[in-house]
């Protein structure tokens, strides 16, 4: 099937309109019309081959919402209507000790929903700036918001497991002072999920604007992290620090306020090297760096499920498919709070127009 969707075709090129293919649904499949699509720091990374290795054309998008128009023959859990999600992961190898274990994440063979290796044209498979996606059941998500929040429902597909999996794999809860570094899409995510597990939440921020709105979001303080008598300030403190940060950054500047055994896990993907930390910083405190790559599929459901259960959304700002290009400048700016959300009935608009 041919659908329209937004892409490039090269890295120094902007997203365009296109005409990508959908394979039909098989036994095990689930098909769905894409309600709306998250985006992502990673899909600017990906799109701009930041990283290497992006397969163009590249259609990105791994914040996926929507509703179930086919199923396969053998699929049991889901039926025509109902409100699904896809994240990052659309296949893994199923038999490894990670896939066993629901950390499909860490499959050796785990296929990225977009830039993953697959069978379908054109070889590499297409995300979520599109009208439809086909995917294994078994990497298909429920969702038990209400309908009415769908969009603010799409990042946590992302953004929201990305968070979610540390601050429960580091044990956050209540009793620890935890801090949350760069409020962006994921930023402001941890903050909202440490919060609601009953953490001491600290925010650090570069932008003085988000001072107010990150105290809004659950903050119970927030740091501008360029002032460093507000930094020295919390020395020696923290139990755990989740850093999202897109951009190559000085680490020290955090350790220092790690608390003896204290873990830093790094989950921003900045596309050059950080500067190496201090040895004697981790040494002397006995302090971990530690990092984490979204979550397993189980762990999706279980993020999902705990968002719905204490009204947990992300905060968004509803873009259509041709306002892309714009809103990757602005994400670069740090001028989005916190999400931008794509609504996909304007894939068909942006092409006829
Ligand atoms: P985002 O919305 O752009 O947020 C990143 C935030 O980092 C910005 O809002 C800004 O926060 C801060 N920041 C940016 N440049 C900075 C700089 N030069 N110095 C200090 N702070 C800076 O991005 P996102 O979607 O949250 O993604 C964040 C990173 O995580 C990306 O690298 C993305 O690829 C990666 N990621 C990783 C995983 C994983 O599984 N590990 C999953 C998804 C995304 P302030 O304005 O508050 O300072
Ligand atoms: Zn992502
Ligand atoms: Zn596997």
């Amino acid at each position: 099937m041919t659908i329209k969707a937004y892409g490039a075709h090269a890295g120094n090129q902007p997203l365009e309109s296109m005409d990508i293919t959908r394979r039909t649904p098989g036994e095990h499949d689930i098909q769905i019309d894409i309600a709306y699509c998250g985006v992502c720091h990673s899909d600017l990374h990906q799109v701009r081959s930041e990283w290497g290795g992006t397969h163009y054309p590249c259609v990105p998008g791994h914040e996926i919402v929507g509703r179930v128009s086919a199923v396969g023959g053998q699929v049991s859990r889901f039926q025509t209507g109902d409100l699904v999600g896809v994240g990052c992961i659309v296949d893994s190898c199923r038999h490894c000790d990670e896939c066993e274990e629901g950390l499909e994440n860490y499959c050796d063979h785990m296929v990225g929903t977009y830039n993953g290796q697959t069978a379908d044209a054109p070889g590499h498979t297409l995300g979520g700036y599109s009208q439809q996606i086909v995917v294994d059941q078994r990497y298909v998500l429920r969702i038990r918001h209400p309908e009415a929040q769908l969009a603010a429902v799409a990042p946590l597909l992302c953004a929201g497991i990305t968070t979610y999996s540390p601050l429960r794999h580091w044990k956050v809860g209540p009793g620890q002072k935890v801090g949350v570094v760069g409020i962006g899409g994921l930023g402001h995510m941890g903050i909202k999920l440490a919060h609601a597990m009953g953490a001491h939440v600290v925010a650090f921020t570069t932008s003085e604007s988000k001072r107010e709105a990150a105290k809004a979001l659950g903050a119970h303080e927030v740091v501008i992290s360029r002032n460093e008598d507000d930094m020295a300030a919390h020395a020696k403190s923290f139990d755990f620090i989740l850093n999202t940060v897109a951009a190559p950054h000085n680490l020290d500047a955090f350790f220092a306020l790690l608390k003896r055994d204290g873990t830093m896990t790094l989950v921003g993907a900045p596309a050059t090297p950080h500067p190496s930390p201090q040895v004697f910083n981790l040494i002397m405190k006995r302090r971990s760096l530690a990092g984490s790559l979204i979550g397993g599929i189980p762990e999706t459901q279980e993020m999902l499920d705990f968002c719905a259960e204490h009204g947990i959304v992300a905060d968004i700002e509803m873009i259509r498919a041709d306002e892309i290009n714009v809103a990757y400048e602005r994400m670069l700016k740090g001028d989005v709070k916190y999400r931008f959300v794509i609504d996909n009935a304007s894939l068909t608009a942006a092409h006829s127009s």
